[in-house]
Protein backbone atom coordinates (compact mmCIF):
# COMPACT_ATOMS: atom_id res chain seq x y z
CA UNK A 1 0.00 0.00 0.00
CA UNK A 2 1.24 3.24 -1.18
CA UNK A 3 2.19 5.81 1.89
CA UNK A 4 -0.64 7.82 0.74
CA UNK A 5 -3.31 5.66 1.48
CA UNK A 6 -1.91 6.37 5.76
CA UNK A 7 -4.46 8.46 7.32
CA UNK A 8 -4.25 10.51 10.58
CA UNK A 9 -2.52 10.91 13.67
CA UNK A 10 -2.76 8.18 16.73
CA UNK A 11 -2.20 9.14 20.02
CA UNK A 12 -2.39 5.75 22.57
CA UNK A 13 -4.08 7.40 25.40
CA UNK A 14 -2.69 5.61 28.24
CA UNK A 15 -5.22 4.97 31.54
CA UNK A 16 -4.36 3.74 34.79
CA UNK A 17 -7.52 2.75 37.05
CA UNK A 18 -9.60 5.25 34.80
CA UNK A 19 -7.29 7.88 34.89
CA UNK A 20 -5.30 9.12 31.79
CA UNK A 21 -1.80 9.81 31.81
CA UNK A 22 -0.33 13.52 31.48
CA UNK A 23 1.67 11.81 28.61
CA UNK A 24 -1.48 11.69 26.66
CA UNK A 25 -2.56 14.92 26.83
CA UNK A 26 0.66 15.93 25.74
CA UNK A 27 0.80 13.87 23.18
CA UNK A 28 -2.41 14.89 21.84
CA UNK A 29 -1.32 19.34 22.33
CA UNK A 30 2.01 18.25 19.91
CA UNK A 31 -0.49 16.18 17.42
CA UNK A 32 -2.77 19.08 16.69
CA UNK A 33 0.34 21.10 15.40
CA UNK A 34 1.16 17.99 13.37
CA UNK A 35 -2.32 17.83 12.36
CA UNK A 36 -2.41 21.23 11.41
CA UNK A 37 0.98 21.03 8.81
CA UNK A 38 -0.41 17.21 7.25
CA UNK A 39 -4.03 18.89 6.91
CA UNK A 40 -5.49 15.40 9.21
CA UNK A 41 -7.47 14.99 12.58
CA UNK A 42 -5.87 13.40 15.60
CA UNK A 43 -7.47 10.53 16.81
CA UNK A 44 -7.04 8.96 20.34
CA UNK A 45 -6.89 5.26 21.30
CA UNK A 46 -7.70 4.30 24.72
CA UNK A 47 -8.04 0.42 26.14
CA UNK A 48 -9.36 -0.33 29.32
CA UNK A 49 -12.97 -1.51 31.06
CA UNK A 50 -15.59 0.98 32.46
CA UNK A 51 -13.82 3.99 30.36
CA UNK A 52 -16.77 5.79 29.07
CA UNK A 53 -16.11 8.85 30.56
CA UNK A 54 -12.63 9.23 28.71
CA UNK A 55 -13.81 10.14 25.17
CA UNK A 56 -14.87 13.36 26.65
CA UNK A 57 -11.98 14.23 28.24
CA UNK A 58 -9.52 13.80 25.46
CA UNK A 59 -11.89 15.76 23.49
CA UNK A 60 -11.46 18.49 25.76
CA UNK A 61 -7.64 18.23 25.20
CA UNK A 62 -8.12 18.33 21.61
CA UNK A 63 -8.67 14.99 20.13
CA UNK A 64 -10.90 15.00 17.22
CA UNK A 65 -11.91 11.27 17.63
CA UNK A 66 -11.59 8.70 20.32
CA UNK A 67 -11.36 4.38 19.30
CA UNK A 68 -12.22 3.60 22.42
CA UNK A 69 -11.86 -0.43 23.41
CA UNK A 70 -13.52 -1.64 26.36
CA UNK A 71 -12.87 -5.43 27.75
CA UNK A 72 -12.92 -6.58 31.31
CA UNK A 73 -9.05 -8.20 29.74
CA UNK A 74 -7.96 -4.81 29.29
CA UNK A 75 -8.77 -3.53 32.56
CA UNK A 76 -5.22 -3.78 33.65
CA UNK A 77 -2.48 -3.65 31.60
CA UNK A 78 -0.47 -6.82 30.44
CA UNK A 79 1.48 -7.05 27.14
CA UNK A 80 -0.29 -9.32 24.75
CA UNK A 81 -4.01 -8.44 25.05
CA UNK A 82 -2.93 -4.20 24.41
CA UNK A 83 -0.76 -5.63 21.78
CA UNK A 84 -3.14 -7.45 19.92
CA UNK A 85 -6.05 -5.05 20.34
CA UNK A 86 -3.92 -2.25 19.16
CA UNK A 87 -2.54 -3.81 16.24
CA UNK A 88 -5.70 -4.32 14.94
CA UNK A 89 -7.22 -0.61 15.32
CA UNK A 90 -3.90 -0.04 13.38
CA UNK A 91 -4.40 -2.55 11.07
CA UNK A 92 -8.16 -1.42 10.74
CA UNK A 93 -7.52 2.35 10.40
CA UNK A 94 -4.23 2.87 8.94
CA UNK A 95 -2.84 5.90 10.13
CA UNK A 96 0.15 7.55 9.02
CA UNK A 97 1.45 8.27 12.47
CA UNK A 98 1.08 6.08 15.88
CA UNK A 99 2.47 8.08 19.25
CA UNK A 100 2.75 6.65 22.43
CA UNK A 101 4.54 8.32 25.80
CA UNK A 102 7.97 6.27 26.80
CA UNK A 103 6.58 5.34 29.82
CA UNK A 104 7.02 1.31 31.58
CA UNK A 105 3.55 0.82 29.29
CA UNK A 106 4.43 2.73 26.32
CA UNK A 107 8.13 0.82 26.03
CA UNK A 108 6.49 -2.30 26.37
CA UNK A 109 4.10 -2.05 23.83
CA UNK A 110 5.46 0.31 21.14
CA UNK A 111 7.97 -1.75 19.99
CA UNK A 112 6.11 -4.97 19.48
CA UNK A 113 2.90 -3.10 17.45
CA UNK A 114 5.67 -1.29 15.22
CA UNK A 115 7.27 -5.36 14.72
CA UNK A 116 3.62 -6.91 14.48
CA UNK A 117 2.78 -4.38 11.35
CA UNK A 118 6.49 -4.08 10.16
CA UNK A 119 7.27 -0.67 10.59
CA UNK A 120 9.95 1.43 12.27
CA UNK A 121 9.47 2.84 15.78
CA UNK A 122 11.59 5.75 17.40
CA UNK A 123 12.21 5.20 21.01
CA UNK A 124 12.51 8.37 23.46
CA UNK A 125 12.07 10.97 21.36
CA UNK A 126 12.48 14.87 22.55
CA UNK A 127 11.23 16.56 19.26
CA UNK A 128 8.77 16.19 16.55
CA UNK A 129 8.26 18.12 13.77
CA UNK A 130 6.62 17.02 10.34
CA UNK A 131 9.11 17.93 6.86
CA UNK A 132 8.03 20.35 4.22
CA UNK A 133 7.74 18.57 1.11
CA UNK A 134 7.58 15.39 2.05
CA UNK A 135 5.36 15.57 5.55
CA UNK A 136 7.61 12.65 6.55
CA UNK A 137 7.78 12.56 10.30
CA UNK A 138 11.34 14.06 11.87
CA UNK A 139 11.85 12.31 14.94
CA UNK A 140 14.65 13.85 16.91
CA UNK A 141 15.79 11.56 19.91
CA UNK A 142 19.17 11.67 22.13
CA UNK A 143 22.08 9.65 20.97
CA UNK A 144 25.42 8.24 22.35
CA UNK A 145 24.55 9.14 25.68
CA UNK A 146 22.65 12.61 25.32
CA UNK A 147 26.25 14.44 23.47
CA UNK A 148 24.66 14.27 20.43
CA UNK A 149 20.51 14.79 19.29
CA UNK A 150 19.72 12.17 16.03
CA UNK A 151 16.95 13.31 14.24
CA UNK A 152 15.53 9.98 12.51
CA UNK A 153 12.75 9.76 9.52
CA UNK A 154 10.80 6.52 8.62
CA UNK A 155 10.62 7.56 4.69
CA UNK A 156 9.24 4.29 3.48
CA UNK A 157 6.95 2.48 5.60
CA UNK A 158 3.68 3.50 7.04
CA UNK A 159 2.58 4.15 10.10
CA UNK A 160 5.64 6.08 11.59
CA UNK A 161 5.91 5.45 15.14
CA UNK A 162 7.47 7.02 18.00
CA UNK A 163 7.41 7.05 22.14
CA UNK A 164 8.03 10.76 23.70
CA UNK A 165 9.04 11.64 26.81
CA UNK A 166 6.63 12.57 29.31
CA UNK A 167 7.15 15.96 30.36
CA UNK A 168 8.62 17.51 26.91
CA UNK A 169 5.78 17.93 25.17
CA UNK A 170 2.72 20.92 26.59
CA UNK A 171 -1.15 20.02 26.41
CA UNK A 172 -3.53 22.54 25.50
CA UNK A 173 -5.61 24.47 27.69
CA UNK A 174 -8.85 21.95 28.00
CA UNK A 175 -12.42 23.36 26.32
CA UNK A 176 -15.41 22.73 27.50
CA UNK A 177 -18.18 21.22 25.52
CA UNK A 178 -16.17 18.76 23.30
CA UNK A 179 -17.77 16.36 21.25
CA UNK A 180 -14.88 13.90 19.79
CA UNK A 181 -16.42 11.70 17.34
CA UNK A 182 -16.27 8.25 19.47
CA UNK A 183 -15.96 4.58 17.74
CA UNK A 184 -16.10 1.74 19.66
CA UNK A 185 -13.87 -0.71 18.71
CA UNK A 186 -15.49 -4.50 18.93
CA UNK A 187 -12.86 -5.98 20.92
CA UNK A 188 -11.95 -9.42 19.59
CA UNK A 189 -12.20 -12.67 22.00
CA UNK A 190 -9.03 -12.04 23.76
CA UNK A 191 -9.23 -15.56 25.80
CA UNK A 192 -6.18 -16.86 23.54
CA UNK A 193 -4.25 -13.64 24.08
CA UNK A 194 -3.77 -13.75 28.23
CA UNK A 195 -1.14 -15.61 28.73
CA UNK A 196 0.22 -13.72 32.01
CA UNK A 197 -2.34 -13.43 35.36
CA UNK A 198 -2.54 -10.32 37.58
CA UNK A 199 -2.51 -11.55 40.40
CA UNK A 200 -2.07 -8.34 42.78
CA UNK A 201 -1.03 -4.91 41.67
CA UNK A 202 0.51 -3.37 44.35
CA UNK A 203 0.99 0.25 44.70
CA UNK A 204 3.79 2.33 45.45
CA UNK A 205 2.54 4.92 47.73
CA UNK A 206 4.77 8.05 47.34
CA UNK A 207 3.60 11.11 50.21
CA UNK A 208 5.93 13.57 47.72
CA UNK A 209 4.58 15.20 45.19
CA UNK A 210 5.37 13.94 41.73
CA UNK A 211 8.03 16.26 40.48
CA UNK A 212 6.46 16.88 36.49
CA UNK A 213 3.54 18.26 39.01
CA UNK A 214 5.62 20.87 40.56
CA UNK A 215 5.62 24.44 39.98
CA UNK A 216 8.78 25.00 42.11
CA UNK A 217 11.56 22.34 42.36
CA UNK A 218 15.03 22.51 44.88
CA UNK A 219 17.63 20.30 43.11
CA UNK A 220 20.84 18.83 44.50
CA UNK A 221 23.66 17.14 42.64
CA UNK A 222 27.20 16.16 43.97
CA UNK A 223 27.80 19.50 45.21
CA UNK A 224 25.21 18.33 48.67
CA UNK A 225 27.64 16.73 50.14
CA UNK A 226 25.49 13.42 51.09
CA UNK A 227 21.60 12.27 52.08
CA UNK A 228 22.38 14.60 55.64
CA UNK A 229 22.48 17.63 53.29
CA UNK A 230 19.02 16.92 51.12
CA UNK A 231 17.08 18.72 54.55
CA UNK A 232 18.19 22.28 52.84
CA UNK A 233 16.92 21.68 50.10
CA UNK A 234 13.42 20.04 51.46
CA UNK A 235 13.25 23.33 53.52
CA UNK A 236 13.61 25.78 50.74
CA UNK A 237 11.30 23.64 48.70
CA UNK A 238 8.74 23.74 51.56
CA UNK A 239 9.01 27.63 51.71
CA UNK A 240 8.47 28.10 48.13
CA UNK A 241 5.16 24.79 48.00
CA UNK A 242 7.54 22.90 45.79
CA UNK A 243 9.44 19.80 46.60
CA UNK A 244 13.47 17.94 46.05
CA UNK A 245 14.37 16.63 43.16
CA UNK A 246 17.96 15.75 41.75
CA UNK A 247 20.86 14.70 39.38
CA UNK A 248 21.93 11.35 38.67
CA UNK A 249 24.56 11.23 41.04
CA UNK A 250 22.53 11.96 43.88
CA UNK A 251 20.30 8.93 42.53
CA UNK A 252 23.08 6.55 42.28
CA UNK A 253 24.86 7.08 45.26
CA UNK A 254 21.68 6.23 46.88
CA UNK A 255 20.72 9.43 48.23
CA UNK A 256 17.32 9.86 47.17
CA UNK A 257 14.69 7.55 45.18
CA UNK A 258 15.40 7.36 41.19
CA UNK A 259 11.93 9.00 40.89
CA UNK A 260 13.33 12.01 41.84
CA UNK A 261 16.11 11.89 38.67
CA UNK A 262 15.88 15.11 36.62
CA UNK A 263 17.41 14.51 32.83
CA UNK A 264 17.67 12.01 29.80
CA UNK A 265 17.95 8.97 32.11
CA UNK A 266 15.36 10.25 34.87
CA UNK A 267 12.14 12.88 34.21
CA UNK A 268 12.16 15.95 31.95
CA UNK A 269 10.39 18.53 33.67
CA UNK A 270 9.14 21.99 33.32
CA UNK A 271 8.35 24.08 36.83
CA UNK A 272 8.11 27.88 37.11
CA UNK A 273 10.82 27.72 38.85
CA UNK A 274 14.22 25.20 38.97
CA UNK A 275 17.13 25.94 41.86
CA UNK A 276 20.14 23.80 40.69
CA UNK A 277 22.49 23.04 44.03
CA UNK A 278 25.85 21.53 43.68
CA UNK A 279 24.85 20.38 40.26
CA UNK A 280 27.45 21.10 37.46
CA UNK A 281 25.32 20.87 34.49
CA UNK A 282 26.00 17.83 32.10
CA UNK A 283 24.17 17.54 29.22
CA UNK A 284 21.94 14.88 30.29
CA UNK A 285 21.05 16.96 32.66
CA UNK A 286 20.19 19.76 31.08
CA UNK A 287 18.01 17.61 28.43
CA UNK A 288 15.41 17.00 31.55
CA UNK A 289 15.37 20.75 32.83
CA UNK A 290 16.20 23.60 30.35
CA UNK A 291 13.02 24.17 29.39
CA UNK A 292 11.80 25.47 32.82
CA UNK A 293 10.97 29.08 32.87
CA UNK A 294 13.13 30.37 35.21
CA UNK A 295 16.65 28.52 36.59
CA UNK A 296 18.49 29.63 39.43
CA UNK A 297 21.85 27.99 40.00
CA UNK A 298 24.10 28.05 42.91
CA UNK A 299 27.58 26.37 42.42
CA UNK A 300 31.04 26.77 44.40
CA UNK A 301 32.54 26.60 40.42
CA UNK A 302 32.17 29.63 38.47
CA UNK A 303 32.99 27.62 34.81
CA UNK A 304 30.29 25.06 35.76
CA UNK A 305 27.79 24.48 32.63
CA UNK A 306 25.16 24.65 34.49
CA UNK A 307 25.62 28.88 34.63
CA UNK A 308 24.97 28.49 30.92
CA UNK A 309 21.53 28.13 30.85
CA UNK A 310 20.80 29.68 34.61
CA UNK A 311 18.81 32.98 34.56
CA UNK A 312 20.30 33.79 38.07
CA UNK A 313 23.72 32.59 39.35
CA UNK A 314 25.10 32.14 42.55
CA UNK A 315 28.50 31.39 42.56
CA UNK A 316 29.71 29.96 46.39
CA UNK A 317 28.99 27.47 48.87
CA UNK A 318 25.23 25.72 48.72
CA UNK A 319 25.67 24.68 52.47
CA UNK A 320 25.95 28.37 53.45
CA UNK A 321 23.47 29.90 50.82
CA UNK A 322 20.65 27.62 51.13
CA UNK A 323 19.68 28.40 54.97
CA UNK A 324 20.08 32.06 53.69
CA UNK A 325 17.91 31.86 50.79
CA UNK A 326 15.49 29.63 52.75
CA UNK A 327 15.49 32.38 55.79
CA UNK A 328 14.80 35.31 53.29
CA UNK A 329 11.83 33.70 51.28
CA UNK A 330 10.62 32.63 55.01
CA UNK A 331 10.87 36.63 56.13
CA UNK A 332 9.61 37.72 52.97
CA UNK A 333 6.23 35.52 53.03
CA UNK A 334 5.86 36.49 56.70
CA UNK A 335 5.93 40.21 55.46
CA UNK A 336 3.30 40.05 52.94
CA UNK A 337 0.91 38.53 54.84
CA UNK A 338 1.44 40.63 57.65
CA UNK A 339 1.04 43.71 55.09
P1 LIG B 1 28.99 16.65 39.30
O1 LIG B 1 29.08 16.71 37.82
O2 LIG B 1 30.07 15.96 40.03
O3 LIG B 1 28.87 18.14 39.79
C1 LIG B 1 28.85 18.53 41.12
C2 LIG B 1 28.87 20.06 41.13
O4 LIG B 1 28.74 20.50 42.46
C3 LIG B 1 30.17 20.67 40.59
O5 LIG B 1 29.85 21.59 39.56
C4 LIG B 1 30.78 21.37 41.79
O6 LIG B 1 31.43 22.58 41.44
C5 LIG B 1 29.57 21.63 42.64
N1 LIG B 1 29.86 21.69 44.07
C6 LIG B 1 30.57 20.82 44.85
N2 LIG B 1 30.53 21.20 46.13
C7 LIG B 1 29.80 22.34 46.18
C8 LIG B 1 29.39 23.19 47.23
N3 LIG B 1 29.72 22.94 48.51
N4 LIG B 1 28.66 24.28 46.92
C9 LIG B 1 28.31 24.54 45.63
N5 LIG B 1 28.64 23.75 44.60
C10 LIG B 1 29.37 22.66 44.88
N6 LIG B 1 22.68 12.92 34.91
C11 LIG B 1 21.53 13.44 35.37
O7 LIG B 1 21.52 14.34 36.23
N7 LIG B 1 20.32 12.98 34.89
C12 LIG B 1 20.25 12.01 33.95
O8 LIG B 1 19.13 11.61 33.58
C13 LIG B 1 21.46 11.47 33.43
N8 LIG B 1 21.43 10.52 32.46
C14 LIG B 1 22.61 10.09 31.93
C15 LIG B 1 22.59 9.20 30.86
C16 LIG B 1 23.77 8.76 30.30
C17 LIG B 1 23.70 7.81 29.14
C18 LIG B 1 25.00 9.20 30.83
C19 LIG B 1 26.29 8.77 30.21
C20 LIG B 1 25.04 10.08 31.88
C21 LIG B 1 23.85 10.52 32.48
N9 LIG B 1 23.85 11.42 33.54
C22 LIG B 1 22.68 11.94 33.97
C23 LIG B 1 25.10 11.75 34.29
C24 LIG B 1 25.69 13.09 33.87
O9 LIG B 1 26.55 12.90 32.78
C25 LIG B 1 26.51 13.68 35.05
O10 LIG B 1 27.49 12.75 35.45
C26 LIG B 1 25.65 14.04 36.27
O11 LIG B 1 24.53 14.83 35.87
C27 LIG B 1 26.50 14.84 37.26
O12 LIG B 1 25.76 15.05 38.43
P2 LIG B 1 26.11 16.27 39.36
O13 LIG B 1 25.99 17.55 38.61
O14 LIG B 1 25.31 16.10 40.59
O15 LIG B 1 27.63 15.97 39.77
Amino acid sequence: MSNEAYKGIFVFAQQVDGKLSNVALELIGKSKALAKDLNTEVTAVVLGNKISHLPEQLGRYGADRVVIAEDPILETYTTEPYAHVITEIVKKYQPEIVLYGATAIGRDLAPRISARVHTGLTADCTSLEIEEGTGNLLMTRPAFGGNIMATIACADFRPQMATVRPGVMQRLTPVDNAHPVVDTFSVPDLAEHVNVEVVEVIKKVSEKMDIQEANVLVSGGRGMGGPENFKLLEDLAEVLGGTVSSSRTAVDAGWVEKDRQVGQTGKTVRPNLYIACGISGAIQHLAGMEESDVIIAINKDPSAPIFEVADYGVVGDVMKILPLFTEQVRKAKEEKSNA
